[in-house]
């Protein structure tokens, strides 16, 4: 009597979170434990690619060849996989990026069957928090991430929200709020008063001369910022509806300033919506930093499917 073949190993899962300013490669048989991880600073983009793929190459020859990869990435980028630019940067103001085919120059390393899924950041993290995080089991699930920019990607019923590109809730058009303190603060060069112009990170740094993680709890400028994002949040709930908004990023992080956005959320809402408890309804990510990894490599284990 013969023994069976051994069994069959799980896949292995690749990822990468290709952020702004850093990439975070990742490979994984289960997408919440990541079995080798690396991170470092986005370069040009041939480079930054290269260095991925010595990466994947390394581990491959760890733990076996990589059945799929799943990549969220910073934006503009082409997800719409009929588009004859699909898999490309599109226009940005980093050096060099701009209409860089990454999937395609992955694929040219890692071999041209790899299955391939090209979200961006925020949808990565949404899908993260939905399958692992503080969103479990959540139908609905609306993700911001408020740091050196912003933005915010939508999970309805398991399926991420694109649009013709995908959204951009960071040039939501706000109300000027900055006058009532004295102030005439936007950072964004295209719009004269969007969310990302009045509450990312730099504009907080630029409004108040020093970054928020030196502002104490208690400075004016946390009442203004929950302001801001509480329209955000408002803006968003009436457009996406969702069962759950979470804040993420470095901003969002500050304490006490998630108990203000809902204080602000709730008055600004008005009764309008049923919607559920505040602290239930706005919450901080449960994953923190590792939200875009995590989810980049549950969409690596679905392209498989
Ligand atoms: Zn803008």
């Amino acid at each position: 009597m013969t023994l069976s073949a051994s069994p069959t190993s799980p896949p292995l899962l690749a990822a990468i979170e290709a952020g702004g300013t850093k990439y975070v490669c990742a490979v994984a048989t289960d997408p919440a434990r990541p079995l080798l991880e690396t991170r470092f600073p986005t370069g040009d983009p041939h480079e930054t690619a290269a260095r991925a793929v010595a990466f994947f190459q390394e581990a491959s020859a760890l733990h076996g060849p990589i059945a799929s990869l799943g990549i969220g990435t910073f934006g503009p980028a082409r997800l719409d996989r009929a588009a004859s630019d699909y898999g490309n940067i599109l226009t940005t103001p980093k050096a060099g990026w701009s209409h860089f085919p990454l999937v395609a120059e992955l694929k040219r390393a890692l071999g041209g069957d790899l299955p391939v899924a090209f979200e961006t950041d925020v949808n990565a993290a949404a899908v993260g928090e939905a399958r692992h995080g503080a969103a479990r089991g959540v139908r609905r699930v609306a993700y911001l991430t408020i740091g050196t920019g912003i933005g915010g990607g939508f999970l309805d019923d398991g399926r991420l929200l694109h649009g013709r590109m995908h959204p951009e809730i960071g040039h939501l058009i706000v109300p000027d709020l900055d006058a009532a303190y004295g102030k005439a603060t936007q950072v964004c060069p295209f719009h004269g008063s969007c969310l990302e112009g009045r509450a990312s990170g730099p504009a907080i740094e630029k409004r108040w001369g020093k970054p928020g993680h030196e502002l104490p709890d208690d400075h004016p400028a946390w009442e203004l910022e929950a302001a801001y994002l509480a329209l955000g949040c408002l803006n968003l709930t009436a457009a996406w509806s969702p069962d759950m908004l979470l804040l993420g990023g470095g901003v969002s992080q500050k304490s006490g300033l998630i108990e203000r956005v809902r204080a602000e959320l709730e008055r600004l809402a008005g009764g309008y919506w049923d919607l559920p408890p505040m602290d239930e309804y706005l919450k901080l990510p449960a994953l923190d930093q590792q939200a875009g990894i995590v989810g980049s490599l549950v969409l690596a284990r679905e392209a498989l499917a």
